[in-house]
């Protein structure tokens, strides 16, 4: 099977990243947003984001003129009928994801692939609702798209070989490292990566430390590059809370139950970096823990 165009729906912060990374790679790519705003700011922030890899000598002026020409955007969802491949990273929510999906079919080629970009939402499920359920499934790319090394790609329950192998020769051709998962609640590395938020938030919440001792104790002392609670605020918030609330549900154990001082910034619209304040206070020059 071969992929050569790509249609991806969403050009937020996903959207964007995952056009720069495949218009680089050579693909055509046909960019949709219900938003033209969305659109023009997806199309300003690759350039800005390409120029400063052009400054760092990782790729040409010709290469950035080269890749940004293969884009092209659409408020029609039906322009990206003759796609090879759709990647869908729209709003994490399950009727918007279903709605593009049912829109989109009737405009697509019998044999593109189907896949969605979601943090959390089962793939089988997504799946089960278009006419193509083996040529659907999970391509979650990690954010920022173009700086981080990881693919996870997941298979739905009735996912075949075919389409596995050939997303994973587009993660291959990105130069990206594909990491295979099974659909069950927030894949391999939210599974992992989210409890352990969690589990600082109570940290915090107990007492037990504060902002700053709990994020200096696993940078200096387990050698990760950010703390805990500086990550929670870059991913957001609400995103951890609503992937806390996917796991907690999904697998029905006591042991992923979101911490309430999580809630409770998520309900006071704290959520982290993109609304200024979260875990810290970004409003100044340099970010000042809020507890
Ligand atoms: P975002 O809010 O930055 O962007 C979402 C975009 O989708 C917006 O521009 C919005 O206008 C657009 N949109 C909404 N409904 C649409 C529709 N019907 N048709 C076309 N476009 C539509 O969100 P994001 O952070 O880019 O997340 C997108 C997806 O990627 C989500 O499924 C999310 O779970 C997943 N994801 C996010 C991260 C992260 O760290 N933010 C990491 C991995 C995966």
């Amino acid at each position: 099977m071969h992929i050569q165009t790509i249609g991806i729906v969403g050009a937020g912060q996903m959207g964007n990243g995952i056009a720069h990374v495949m218009s680089l790679a050579g693909y055509d790519v046909m960019l949709n947003d219900i938003s033209e705003d969305a659109l023009s700011k997806a199309m300003d922030l690759m350039r800005g984001n390409m120029s400063r890899q052009v400054g760092r000598g990782k790729i040409t002026e010709a290469d950035m003129d080269a890749a940004l020409a293969r884009i092209k955007t659409t408020v029609t969802l039906s322009d990206l009928g003759p796609s090879d491949l759709i990647i869908e990273a729209a709003t994490e929510r399950e009727t918007v994801k279903q709605a593009i999906f049912e829109d989109l079919l009737p405009h697509l080629k019998p044999e593109t692939i189907l896949t969605s970009n979601t943090s959390s939402i089962s793939i089988t499920r997504l799946a089960s609702r278009t006419d193509r359920p083996e040529r659907f499934m999970g391509f979650h790319f990690m954010n920022p798209v173009p700086v981080m090394q990881l693919v996870e790609l997941i298979r739905g329950i009735a996912t075949n070989e075919e389409t596995f192998a050939a997303c994973k020769e587009v993660v291959d051709r990105l130069e990206k490292t594909a990491a295979s998962a099974e659909d069950f609640p927030a894949f391999i590395v939210n599974r992992i990566l989210m409890p352990m938020i969690n589990e600082a938030v109570y940290t915090l919440y107990e007492g037990v430390g504060s902002v700053q001792s709990i994020d200096s104790s696993l940078k200096l002392g387990a050698n990760h590059p950010m703390g805990p609670l500086e990550l929670a605020d870059f991913i957001g918030l609400d995103t951890c809370l609503a992937i806390m609330n996917v796991l907690h549900d999904g697998l029905a154990d006591t042991k992923y139950r979101p911490c309430p001082l999580l809630t409770k910034y998520v309900e006071a619209g704290w959520l982290g970096r993109k609304s200024q304040r979260g875990f810290y206070d970004y409003r100044g020059d340099v970010p000042v823990p809020t507890r």
